[in-house]
């Protein structure tokens, strides 16, 4: 690997045993504690802050600052929570991370609810991933064990229990208020922010939610300092991150380096496309996130320079599609996950994104007019900006930007009476 990859949160990953306690405690893992421990709550978030971490989950909210809004003088207990129901299509950073090195995430547990003075943390982890669950779980025993967990560790005085918890499989549960329904006992849905969690959350009670990622990430930086983690990345989204890259490229999977790097360079490490091939169309960050085309190689893969060309960094789920994808069919796929996964409580998108497959069902069949992308488009403005929370906005984000880059693709459908990328129609789309 060359210089350009950072690895801080994937350094163990090909360790012999890399999840144990043993390896991670040889690598100095648990010495953060002793750190943050001889400082005050305020100065590790003070550390947090000043360090420029951006929230992992795809937002980019800053992080410290989320943990400053927890109004100390509230009575209640503090929670954290951790955002660990990665399901976004495309992304698959967080489920690697807690395979590879479980012990990361549950030292930035305990600093983060050090921080926020909480003695109580949930993991939720999506269901499905039952693997992942039992590595986590058995990490926190570890840890129990070792006395990083439960009474006065490490002779602090401050007590820390953390709860593992099993998702049910629904995509919502990881928008943060509908994860803690869930976490509740309730039905999954979005609960309406303001409140957010910070002031009211699990309980009612001050909460934060961060992403795995992003609580992963917080051991280096009270190890070995904002300004260590500032250096790298941008002037605005500051540090490392695991880019995740899959599909048509030679050698998929994560690779984590500094914010602001560009596809070009992720792909010079990762073989490049798939020989013989050429890039058609991508996604920075997960199917939610609107399409880039090759014209996009050189865009800095941070907040501001992904939001400069039109997208979003989300994230860093980097899906690649070569010449060979009929991009109408691509988005009618993704179109029909955000229908089977929308909650049902908005009209907006319960109702909309059945309408959105039905449309582009017909166009994928070569049926109806140019007139119904326009009322494909007029329905995704129906939908943004009117839903209830970000799912339904995120429906429509591959849909208007697939319209926008590949309308002719979308016309070739109409003239051909079909996709033209089906082998039965023997008239190859070029
Ligand atoms: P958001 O910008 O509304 O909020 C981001 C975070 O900042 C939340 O924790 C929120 O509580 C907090 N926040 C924002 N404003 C605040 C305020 N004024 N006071 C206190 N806290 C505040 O984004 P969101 O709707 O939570 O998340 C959308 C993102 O989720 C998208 O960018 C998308 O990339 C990502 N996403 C990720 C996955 C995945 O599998 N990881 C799946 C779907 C979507
Ligand atoms: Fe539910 Fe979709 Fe509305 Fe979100 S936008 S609340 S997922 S129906």
């Amino acid at each position: 690997m060359t210089d350009t990859l950072t690895p801080v949160l994937t350094d163990t990953w090909d360790a012999e045993q890399g999840w144990k306690l043993a390896t991670y405690a040889a690598k100095g893992g648990y010495a953060a504690l002793d750190v943050a421990f001889a400082q005050s709550p305020d100065d590790v978030i003070a550390t947090v802050k000043d360090s420029g971490l951006r929230g992992r989950g795809g937002a980019g909210f800053p992080t410290g600052m989320k943990w400053s809004f927890i109004p100390q003088d509230n009575p209640k207990p503090k929670y954290l929570v951790v955002n660990a129901d990665e399901s976004e299509p495309g992304t698959c950073k967080d489920i690697p991370l807690m395979m590879g090195n479980p012990h990361v995430l549950v030292e930035g547990v305990i600093l983060s609810s050090y921080a926020i003075r909480a003695n109580k943390a949930f993991i939720y982890i999506r269901g499905e991933v039952v693997h992942v669950i039992r590595r986590v779980q058995a990490a926190v025993a570890e840890a129990y064990a070792a006395g990083h967990l439960g009474k006065d560790i490490h002779g602090s005085g401050y007590d820390l229990d953390v709860v593992v918890h099993a998702g049910a499989g629904a995509y919502i549960c990881g928008e943060e208020t509908a994860l803690l329904e869930g976490l509740e006992g309730r039905r999954g849905q979005p609960r309406l922010r303001p409140p957010f969690p910070a002031v009211a959350g699990l309980y009612a009670s001050p909460t934060v939610i961060n992403n795995v990622e992003s609580i992963a990430s917080v051991p280096a930086i009270v190890k070995n300092g904002a300004a260590w983690f500032g250096a790298m990345g941008t002037e605005k989204s500051k540090g490392h991150g695991i880019f995740s890259l899959s599909g048509h490229v030679a050698r998929p999977g994560q690779y984590e380096a500094p914010l602001g790097i560009t596809l070009r360079e992720l792909l010079d490490l990762a073989g490049g496309v798939r020989e013989g091939h050429q890039l058609k169309f991508w996604t920075p960050g997960g199917s939610s996130t609107p399409l880039l085309t090759a014209e996009h190689l050189d865009v800095p893969l941070d907040f501001e320079g992904v939001g400069a060309a039109g997208s979003m960094l989300g994230t860093r789920a980097l899906q690649i599609f070569d010449e060979t994808v009929c991009v109408v069919r691509a988005v009618l796929r993704w179109t029909e996950f955000y229908k089977h996964e929308s909650c049902g409580k908005c009209t907006p998108c319960r109702e909309g994104t059945w309408w959105l497959v039905q449309a582009l069902t017909r166009l994928e069949n070569g049926q109806g007019a140019e007139e119904d992308l326009d009322q494909l488009l007029d329905q995704c403005d129906n939908i943004l900006g009117r839903s209830f929370c970000a799912l339904g906005d995120g429906a429509t984000s591959p849909i208007s930007s697939s319209i926008q880059y590949f309308r002719d693709e979308y016309l070739a459908h109409l003239s051909h009476g079909g996709c033209p990328f089906d082998p039965a129609r023997a008239t190859a789309w070029a």
